[in-house]
This record gives C-alpha cells, sequence and structure tokens, in this order.
C-alpha cells in the first residue's frame, strides 16, 4: 500500500508550490509535535498475555488541544496515523473550530478478540498516554472500529487516573455518559451539507445517482441521508462485496440483509459486483466511505463519476488527483468533506466542559452554517489560487494555522 504519510507530504509540497507559505513554516508542517508508539500488554482471556502497539501522534496544536480519532485496524502503523493527524489539523481549521490535529491508533484486528479483552486493550491503550491527555491537552475520539462503548470505557479510565470528571478527554461517547445528540450521523451529515453547499458551483444535477464505498458509520449514514433527500444510492459496498441496482437500494432492507447474512452479496433484486467496479460505475457522485489509497494512478483513469466526495480519510492519492483534475472531475476534499464529524466532537467537548446538554436540532441548527461557510470558503480559495478544491482547502487551513502560529 502507498505509504499515506508520502501521500499527505506531498499534498503539502504541491500546496507550497501554489502559494508561498515560507519554507520554515512549511518545514514545521514536515514533523509532528509528538509522536508516540507504546507497548500495551493484555490479559488474553486464556490467562496469556499479548503485546499490542498502540499509537498517538500530536501533530499540531496551532488552534487548540490535539484532536482526532483512534483507529484499531490490522493495517495501523504509525506513517497511517501520521498522515491521519496531519489531516486533522487542517479539517479543524477548515471548520473553524478551536482544535490542534492528533490521531491515534492500535494495530489490531478487533474481531480477533473478546469484549473483554478489546476492554482491557482499550483501557491498557489510555493507561499508557494518560499524561498527555486531557481537555486542554489532547482530546481523542472515535475512527475506524471504534465505538461509543469503547471511548466510554477509555472516558472512564481516564477518570480513574487523572481524577478529571468532566468526561470531555474523549469524544464520540455513548447519550447519558456526556456524548452528543447527533454524533452518529455527524460525518455523514456534515458531509451532505457540504455536497449541497458546493452542488450547483460542481456541476451535479439537483436529483443525484451516488455509488457508495463502505457501509460503516459514515457509509450507512451517508446513503440514509442521501436517500432521505431525495438522490438515488445506486451502489454500495463493504469490505467482503459490493452490490449495483440503477433504479435504487432499499437501505433499510439492506440493512436488515447485512444483519441476518453478515454481507451485501445476493441482496435481492441487485447486481453483485467487485469493489473496483463500484468505484468506476458512472454515476453522479462517488462516495469513498472506507479507507485509503482507494483512488490511485492505476483506476482514476476509469473513474465516471462526475464528481468524488471523499468521506473518507485519504482515499484519492496524489497523482490520482491529477488525473482526475484533467478529466475535469472534482474531488471535494477529507479535510473539508469529513469534517462534520470533528465538528460534533467539538460540540461534545463544549458540552462537557460547560455541563450541558444540546438537542439533535441544535448540534444539527450549528454544524450546517459551519459546513456551508467551509464548503463556500474553500471554492472561493480555489478559483482564487486557480487550483482544485483540495488546494483550496489546504490554503484555507495553512492561512489560520500560520495566521496562529
Ligand atoms: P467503520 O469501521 O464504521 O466502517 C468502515 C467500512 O468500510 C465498513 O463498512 C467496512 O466493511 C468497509 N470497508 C473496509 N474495507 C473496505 C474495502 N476495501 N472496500 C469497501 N469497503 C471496505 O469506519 P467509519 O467510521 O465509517 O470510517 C470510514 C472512513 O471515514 C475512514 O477513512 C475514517 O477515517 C473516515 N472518517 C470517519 C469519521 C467518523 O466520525 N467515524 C470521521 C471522519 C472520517
Amino acid at each position: 500500500m502507498q505509504n499515506p504519510y508520502q501521500n499527505a507530504m506531498s499534498q503539502l509540497d504541491k500546496v507550497s508550490k501554489i502559494k508561498n507559505f515560507g519554507d520554515e513554516f512549511i518545514a514545521r508542517l514536515r514533523i509532528p509535535d509528538r509522536d508516540v508508539r507504546v507497548a500495551i500488554p493484555v490479559k488474553m482471556d486464556d490467562g496469556s498475555q499479548k503485546i499490542f502497539e498502540g499509537y498517538r501522534v500530536e501533530y499540531n496544536n496551532a488552534l487548540g488541544p490535539y484532536k482526532g480519532g483512534i483507529r484499531y485496524h490490522a493495517d495501523t502503523e504509525i506513517n497511517e496515523v501520521k498522515a491521519l493527524a496531519f489531516w486533522m489539523a487542517l479539517k479543524c481549521a477548515i471548520a473553524g473550530i478551536p482544535m490542534g490535529g492528533g490521531k491515534g491508533g492500535i494495530t489490531v484486528d478487533p474481531k480477533s478478540l473478546s469484549k473483554s479483552e478489546l476492554e482491557r486493550l482499550s483501557r491498557g491503550w489510555v493507561k499508557k498516554l494518560a499524561d498527555i491527555l486531557g481537555p486542554k491537552k489532547d482530546v481523542p475520539a472515535p475512527d475506524v472500529n471504534t465505538t461509543p462503548e469503547i471511548m466510554d470505557w477509555m472516558a472512564d479510565e481516564f477518570e480513574k487516573i487523572s481524577g478529571d470528571k468532566t468526561r470531555a478527554t474523549f469524544t464520540g461517547k455513548p447519550l447519558g455518559k456526556g456524548g452528543s445528540e447527533g454524533r452518529g450521523p455527524a460525518t455523514g451529515l456534515g458531509g451532505f451539507y457540504v455536497f449541497d453547499s458546493l452542488r450547483a458551483q460542481v456541476g451535479l444535477p439537483e436529483k443525484c445517482k451516488v455509488a457508495i464505498q463502505g457501509f460503516g458509520n459514515v457509509g450507512s449514514n451517508a446513503a440514509h441521508i442521501f436517500s432521505s433527500h431525495g438522490h438515488t444510492v445506486i451502489a454500495i459496498s463493504d469490505s467482503k462485496s459490493a452490490i449495483v441496482n440503477e433504479n435504487g437500494i432499499d437501505l433499510d432492507a439492506l440493512e436488515k440483509y447485512k444483519k441476518e447474512t453478515g454481507a451485501l452479496k445476493d441482496f435481492p433484486g441487485a447486481k453483485n459486483i467487485t469493489n473496483e467496479e463500484l468505484l468506476e460505475l458512472p454515476c453522479d457522485l462517488l462516495v469513498p466511505a472506507a479507507f485509503e489509497n482507494q483512488i490511485t494512478s492505476e483506476n482514476a483513469n476509469k473513474i465516471k463519476a462526475k464528481v468524488v466526495l471523499e468521506l473518507a480519510n485519504g482515499p484519492t492519492t496524489p497523482e490520482a488527483d491529477e488525473i482526475l483534475f484533467g478529466k475535469n472531475i472534482p474531488v471535494i476534499p477529507d479535510v473539508l468533506a469529513n469534517s462534520g464529524g470533528v465538528t460534533v466532537s467539538c460540540f461534545e467537548w463544549e458540552q462537557n466542559l460547560k455541563g450541558e446538554h444540546w438537542s439533535e436540532k441544535e448540534v444539527f441548527d450549528k454544524l450546517l452554517p459551519m459546513m456551508n461557510d467551509a464548503a463556500q470558503k474553500t471554492f472561493e480559495k480555489a478559483k482564487e489560487n486557480k487550483t482544485y478544491l483540495r488546494m483550496g482547502a489546504f490554503i484555507l487551513a495553512l492561512e489560520r494555522i500560520q495566521a496562529k502560529m
């Protein structure tokens, strides 16, 4: 797999050629403030001990405490976490929230652990990193394979170690345990708001045919939200299979089917396709909502979507970006498109610190103008600098971070 950190740094190279930020500032952004790797010993259910590798990267805190999710995946490693932390720093700046960029992870396939092993591992990550965490220092959140329940274990462990009772050190917690209304759908909803704000400007029709890669938290919420606004979700995939139905997929029936069979394959009325085929389908909007490096120099030429909305982090490589730009396919970049998640995480942090609880309506009413503003400012920056949207978003973020530094 292409090294995501190299991809991130090559994006930084690109933006520094479009706008002169000064060599010192760019050099400063090449290295995270701190990257920590820890060994986490876990007592397994059979009495043996296993050691897992955990990470926390604190990239930049010019705008506020480090903020970013924790990923549990067998392929997670330090370069991935560094890239994600760098993008988080930009994302918080673009969304206009008072947070810096960080990210964490553990190299583990969580499905291989029992629930109690997973809890000991999650608490173990906090034990090793508690010193650098805190509501005013570093505020982690969920990412791939980390759930509200895991965030609750982590918040509880942190409270035991630090005595801090605000619960503001971890976001994405369950409702009733300091979680915010609306955090579940926030990334998908924020992505929809960004899409809706830019739809006409990127030349899309009022009602779009949408193909979505990934059916986890982000992908499934996005699918429901697009569909409830009258768009047609024609294709969906998960890690095992992909399906297409030109007339639209019944999402509630698909959820039920996946629960029963564990897969999307052979869903009645839809055709089985491969994940590669899903990316190459003719449609209005392609939404990668799974992992990095999905649109690469290998397949970018075959993309037939009119626009790409990146809800995953880093799904398009820098080489593919150039190819899509050449083909006149606008890419609404991750650092803008999926910033709704961290924005509602920031709302959760604020509610915890103030001892408040906002209704879902209040949360969404605050989110919408922020996403509109981020989308339109990104569009303006791209236009002003005669570049594509990702570079517009980078310029917006770097200007804000540089002004603070
Ligand atoms: P998740 O674990 O809930 O879901 C991931 C989904 O991707 C699953 O449906 C899985 O089956 C699928 N998948 C895995 N490999 C795949 C492959 N090769 N092809 C197609 N599908 C595949 O994770 P999530 O929270 O939905 O995160 C998805 C992406 O969104 C990640 O890049 C994450 O960093 C990004 N993101 C998440 C949030 C958030 O709030 N959860 C916020 C911003 C960005």
